[in-house]
């Protein structure tokens, strides 16, 4: 099956061909997607869906991208990301929402209705579906406090409608990590508040992610799981490590739990650096980190890649004799 063959099968869809994924996701790293592919519609992934199962396509989901780290090799395939299925509809206390739709979007438009619940989410950068499959959280708040129902598609193309209780949500998880389930459509059920104190709770909030976290940098946020009994941004402080650059990817010498792309950085780079992290950490301290941001992808180049990466070098090469023969000339004529 070939990517022309896929594209001609979903004239109607936006399909980006050999895409770099670093355009993406928030750590500005990451090899191509084979096959970018921007569903409007919760009939146009299941259609899709279906069709990748029966081609044995492999598929890969994407939300926002902000807590993954896609390999440089990139990922082979159908990558699908929702956040083109991004509407937004409010009746009562009950928001209903697409699976791409912005996490901070939907805090915002609870704020509007005068609805509280969803203020804890308002600095978080993933979109809902995201926000669902790692049951995201901040400052004291978590997602499954304020999920009624998620309608998930299996890979199968068949739409389940789970209630919280089926989502089996805990610090960082929900069924969806073990089910390969995708969220399509969200319905959560907030509660009348008073909207000065919503907004003075978000202000409060976004005061306090902003002068504690690099978000001047790209980054996929905290790197690591909170382990039991100790504070992972401690622990890396601790062992000397805040600071410490690999390639273009530095330990943030403003929050020691995040990886920010300082210069240019791979995703080698930010996957060689996470494992010295954990090496450290296990031999001074005997804690196994654990990863919260997702590493997906590709390790190996392709051969367009590794095309690319012979003809720079070969620039490189051709760039320093120049340079030599250049410096050796002006030396002679001084
Ligand atoms: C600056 C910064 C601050 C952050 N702060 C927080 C924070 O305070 N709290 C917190 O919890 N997180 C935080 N994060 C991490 C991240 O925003 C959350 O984990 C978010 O929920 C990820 O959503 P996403 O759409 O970006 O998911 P992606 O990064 O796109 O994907 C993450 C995983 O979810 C899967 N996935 C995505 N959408 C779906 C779907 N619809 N169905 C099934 N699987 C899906 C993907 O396949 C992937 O495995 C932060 C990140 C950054 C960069």
């Amino acid at each position: 099956m070939t990517i022309t063959a896929f594209k001609n099968a979903f004239p109607e869809v936006n399909i980006k061909e050999n895409e770099p994924l670093s355009r993406y996701t928030y750590t500005k790293t990451g090899g191509p997607a084979d096959a970018l592919v921007f569903p409007k519609s919760k009939e146009e992934v299941q259609t899709l869906v279906k069709w990748l199962n029966e081609n044995n396509w492999p598929l890969t989901i994407l939300g926002n991208a902000s807590n993954l780290i896609v390999k440089d090799g990139g990922i082979r395939g159908a990558t699908i990301i929702l956040t083109d299925m991004n509407q937004i509809s409010i009746q009562d206390n009950i928001i209903r929402v697409f699976a791409g739709a912005p996490l901070t979007e939907v805090s915002k438009r609870a704020y509007d209705a005068g609805l509280t619940g969803l203020e804890f989410a308002c600095g978080i950068p993933g979109s809902v579906g995201g926000a669902i499959y790692m049951n995201a959280g901040a400052y004291g708040g978590e997602v499954k406090e304020v999920i009624k129902k998620v309608a998930v598609l299996t890979r199968q193309g068949i739409i389940k409608e789970m209630i919280n209780g089926d989502m089996q949500f805990d610090y960082r998880h929900s069924i969806l990590q073990d089910s390969d389930d995708i969220a399509l459509e969200v319905v959560f059920e907030l509660e009348p508040g008073d909207k000065e104190e919503i907004k003075e709770k978000m202000d409060e909030l976004t005061y306090l992610r902003t002068s504690r976290q690099p978000l001047e940098y790209p980054s996929c946020g905290s790197v690591f799981k909170r382990p039991t009994g100790y504070f992972t941004g401690k622990l890396i402080q601790d062992a000397g490590l805040q600071g410490f650059t690999w390639g273009g990817a530095q330990v943030s010498t403003k929050h020691a739990g995040f990886i920010v792309n300082i210069n240019n950085a791979t995703a080698t780079d930010y996957i060689e650096l996470i494992d010295h992290i954990k090496e450290v950490i296990l031999e001074k301290d005997g804690v196994m980190l654990e990863t919260e941001v997702k590493i997906i992808g590709e390790d190996f180049i392709t051969e367009e890649n590794t095309g690319r990466e012979l003809i720079s070098k070969a620039k490189d090469t051709i760039k320093a004799k120049f340079n030599e023969i250049f410096l050796a000339e002006e030396s002679e004529n001084l």
